[in-house]
């Protein structure tokens, strides 16, 4: 079992780490939902943006289920569905997009930014939409900004549709001005309340202007140039994070915002590059780190020394296993993540206490064998996984559940340690 390591006076932490630790790459069978998946949080993210996945009928049964009911007058999504006239080549494919792309602009005034979202059926993957996108940008605009990217389940997980979406948004933010000041922008959806929780955080530390990317409203993009730096929020934004390097922007190295030690040291990271002093750090940030301790030690009991084991989906695995072992003393037995981008996640890796097993990518087959002879007390895995692991008697958690509830930061603390709580309490009760 790993004790937590306590932070220190400024921040310090323990060295002793997995940066170095060798990592099993695994290249077989994967069991993860496709990148489609992201339009689910990203369409109630930018509330005046559509998403229109040109795809399969399996790709609009994706969206609807997993975005269960449709919360708003009118949807934010659909699926233009490839026919037998498309697949034959009897339809000009540019000629049915630009079709409904204009009978849905006219219908839906609202819109402000239009996504077309490419999906994997091959004869999809043969249009080129980054073009389409160009070419309809030339007729809806200014009205309209028009972009393409893939959510195409080949080579990807769900969270790379995140990643795929705002690096395709990046190239179209507008530039600092030369007479701008240095600015801080946070890359990675976050829940609105969770976004709101980190500008009080921000503005008591005096650091700003601060802008978040994905933006709630089309028109509110953020500035982007040499004089920002930006956090990223999330750990699978490989892609935007080059993108924003590409315009000149400089990331700032930290753990992701999970725990209340994740949350210091995030915050801190900006502190230190805004040369906030200690004592404001310390004032701005005590309140929430006393209440995050506080409601993090009601689930300490619950989870103490219970053995997790991870398979790849979220791509959150590295950064959550950081956060159970240290500040809840869960021993992490495996962390497979889809893909480990080892700059992202160096300062994580410095945090992970040695000896679980780091993998990378997935052989479902040898890992479900690895797990089983591991015996853990909680595996967090997708849902395909799950029902067939709690039917041979593991407890389980979804990883997509960790992606839709907010769990960042100091007052999401606890729910994040209750999300893993939750399946072991509820085993002991059905055992009594
Ligand atoms: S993009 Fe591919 S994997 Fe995703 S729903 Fe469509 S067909 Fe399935």
């Amino acid at each position: 079992m790993n004790a937590p390591v306590p932070l220190g006076q400024e921040g310090t932490v323990s060295i002793i780490g997995c940066e170095a630790a060798p990592i099993l790459r695994e290249r077989g069978q994967r069991e993860v939902f496709c990148g489609l998946t992201g339009i689910v949080w990203l369409h109630r993210k930018i509330q005046d943006a559509f998403f229109l996945v040109v795809g399969s009928r399996t790709c609009a049964h994706l969206l609807q289920s997993a975005a269960g009911v449709m919360i708003f007058a009118e949807p934010r999504f659909a699926t233009a569905i490839l026919t037998e006239r498309d697949l034959a080549g009897v339809a000009d494919i540019d000629d049915e997009l630009d079709g409904v792309v204009s009978r849905l602009l006219e219908r839906r005034p609202d819109i402000k930014l239009l996504f077309l979202v490419g999906s994997c059926p091959s004869e999809v993957i043969k249009i080129d939409l980054k073009r389409a996108a160009v070419r309809l940008s030339l007729n809806h605009s200014p009205r309209v900004r028009i972009l393409a990217y893939s959510g195409s389940g080949i080579e990807t997980t769900f969270t790379q549709g995140e990643d795929a979406c705002l690096a395709a948004l990046v190239p179209s933010l507008p530039s600092e001005s030369p007479d701008s000041e240095r600015s801080l922008l946070v890359a990675g959806a976050l829940a609105d309340v969770v976004e709101d929780q980190f500008a009080r955080v921000f503005d008591a530390l005096g650091i700003g202007p601060v802008r978040f990317l994905p933006m709630r409203r089309a028109a509110d993009c953020p500035q982007v140039g040499p004089k920002t730096l930006f956090l990223l929020a999330q750990p699978f934004l490989g892609d935007t994070a080059r993108a924003l390097e590409e315009r000149g922007a400089k990331r700032l190295s930290a753990p992701f915002p999970l725990g209340s030690e994740g949350t210091t040291l995030w915050l801190q990271a900006a502190a230190d590059a805004f040369a906030v002093p200690a004592e404001r750090f310390d004032a701005a940030t005590a309140e929430g780190r006393a209440r995050a301790e506080t409601s993090l030690a009601r689930h300490r009991q619950t989870l103490s020394g219970k053995r997790v084991f991870f398979f790849p989906d979220s791509q959150l695995e590295i950064p959550l296993a950081r956060f159970l072992s240290r500040e809840l003393a869960m021993d992490p037995i495996e962390v497979g993540a889809p893909y480990i981008n080892r700059q992202l996640v160096a300062s994580e890796l410095e945090l992970l206490p040695e000896g679980p097993t780091l993998s990378e990518g997935q052989n479902v087959d040898r890992q479900l064998d690895r797990c089983r002879a591991a015996r853990p007390d909680l595996i967090v895995c997708g849902l395909g996984l799950a029902n067939p692991l709690e039917a041979e008697g593991f407890a389980t958690k979804w990883s997509i559940e960790l992606i839709f509830t907010p769990i960042q930061g100091y007052e999401q603390a606890g729910d994040l340690a209750e999300l893993f709580a939750r399946p072991l309490v509820r085993r002991d009760l059905l055992e009594v």
